[in-house]
């Protein structure tokens, strides 16, 4: 092998592939009659861009795709009663960071991580919710071991598009020079990533180099807006290709005049940019909350389903706790004014996506959807124009429209079965009845016993697990 050449490799990867989608065709062929199901007499909510519901529909799903809707029905088929239902898409959350294994000590060379999350755990909570899909915003290359896992059926877990974190300081990929920058994207293209995301503390001009080198590497960028632009005009900030704000709070940090029609200067900017925008109202809404009281964190229902580890952090080493009024006060302006700007985006028509921040202390991997949503139609969406930001408008962003977003034939079945219609009363996305993930059914009483599952062994690893002893783990 020492000798073997790169063309020589390149034929020998060629071959394996080869072979290897011979015997996966083979398994299909075989599989066939098992992997049939269809929905009967349901009520489809499609989110199409007309979106025309349609009622009393017969859904066909086979091989993990949309088959046909009202056409036949082959005679192996699995029957679903979808009577008085409602069919929608998987949810999209386009704002996440899922735990990861990782060490809070230095280990000897061979150690690996101190940490091990059980990937099932992690992604339960999102499947539970009907989460079918996330965008983890601090990439790191646990996360492509976690999507291999899902891929290859090992854990049911959504959909993961995973963007690299480039930063001018901390932890991350840390660029200061704007040639660091360049590098640095084309380095995380290498590694497998196809998002960026940009973060607080670059530099101006290594910003705006990482931006544009990401656009020449075909990647899309998201992320915050550096606080090297605080005291900039708002044009500064709206710089070619950057494609998605990852919070509202990006713009309200940039500003002491929380009026609407700050907000409106900010909706026409990114308008012309064609930035679109990741409201995150959950983020301030808990931050505000757990400024305020404790209660908050511990009266949370879903805490049960956070890993013991944060569970721990969250109630004992929060850092959001016992802060001054005057800063009370001002998360609360920050929080209205976000509203503000999601008012001014929908007016001047700038696509919005759902995203929660999950993983920050009080919003809680796939619960949290439900609630930003929400909270985006408190803030003046419509219910139909919360879910399409969950839906289709995510998938277009990422660039899986065709693949995913919509219920129509030739998508995937990312479907979830509720039992109250969402379009009359958003908040109805919680009344799940069965979640369609990589062709699997999972009926209410799977998915209770996938959640109490987690919960009983969140309850038993409590003391191994406490936040002020993880050096030690
Ligand atoms: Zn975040």
């Amino acid at each position: 092998m020492k000798y073997l050449k790169i063309s020589n490799l390149l034929l020998l990867l060629a071959v394996s592939f080869f072979l290897f989608n011979c015997t996966k065709s083979n398994k299909t062929k075989n599989e066939k009659e098992s992997n049939t199901y269809v929905i009967k007499n349901v009520n489809v909510i499609p989110m199409t861009e007309d979106n025309n519901v349609i009622g009393n529909a017969t859904v066909l799903i086979h091989n993990n795709k949309i088959e046909s809707i009202n056409d036949s029905i082959p005679p192996e088929a699995t029957i679903i009663d979808g009577k008085d239902k409602w069919l929608i898409p998987g949810l999209i959350d386009m704002h996440v960071h899922t735990l990861s294994n990782g060490s809070f000590s230095q280990g000897h060379a061979t150690r690996g991580s101190t940490v091990n999350f059980n990937t099932q755990n992690l992604m339960t909570p999102y499947i539970a919710n009907g989460v079918t899909t996330v965008f983890e915003l601090s990439g790191r290359l646990g996360h492509f071991s976690q999507r291999d896992k899902i891929m290859d059926k090992s854990v049911i877990g959504p959909r993961m598009a995973i963007a690299a974190v480039i930063d001018g300081e901390g932890n991350e990929i840390k660029a200061t020079t704007p040639i660091e920058g360049r590098q640095s994207v084309r380095n995380a293209k290498g590694l497998g990533y196809r998002f960026i995301k940009v973060y607080t503390w670059l530099n101006e001009e290594t910003f705006k180099a990482v931006i544009d080198e990401a656009e020449k590497q075909n990647m899309k960028v998201v992320g915050h807006i550096p606080t090297a632009f605080d005291g900039k005009p708002a044009e500064n900030l709206f710089v070619p290709h950057f494609g998605l704000i990852a919070h509202a709070e990006e713009l309200s940090k940039q500003t002491n005049d929380f009026s609407y029609e700050k907000a409106q200067e900010f909706a026409r900017l990114a308008k012309e940019n064609n930035t679109w925008l990741i409201p995150n109202l959950s983020n301030m809404v808990w931050i505000s909350k757990q400024a305020k009281s404790s209660e908050s964190i511990q009266n949370l229902q879903s805490l049960k389903y956070v890993h013991p580890l944060m569970q721990s952090k969250w109630l004992n080493s929060n850092r959001f706790y016992g802060a001054s009024p005057k800063l009370i006060e001002f998360y609360d302006k920050q929080k209205d004014f976000h509203k503000q700007i999601v008012k001014a985006f929908k007016e001047e028509g700038v696509p919005m996506l759902a995203g929660t921040d999950a993983g920050i202390s009080g919003i809680v991997w796939g619960f949290s959807l439900h609630d930003e949503l929400e909270l985006l139609v408190e803030a003046g969406l419509t219910p139909e124009e919360a879910l399409t930001s969950a839906t289709r408008l995510p998938a277009e962003w990422l660039e899986i429209g065709d693949k995913i977003g919509t219920v129509e034939v030739g998508k995937f079945a990312d479907l979830i079965l509720l039992d109250k219609n969402p379009l009359e009363k958003i908040g109805n996305t919680r009344s799940v009845s069965g979640i369609f993930v990589d062709g699997k059914w999972l009926n209410k009483n799977v998915i209770n016993s996938m959640l109490q599952k987690v919960e009983q062994w969140n309850n038993a690893n409590k003391e191994k697990y406490q936040w002020k002893n993880r050096k030690n783990l």
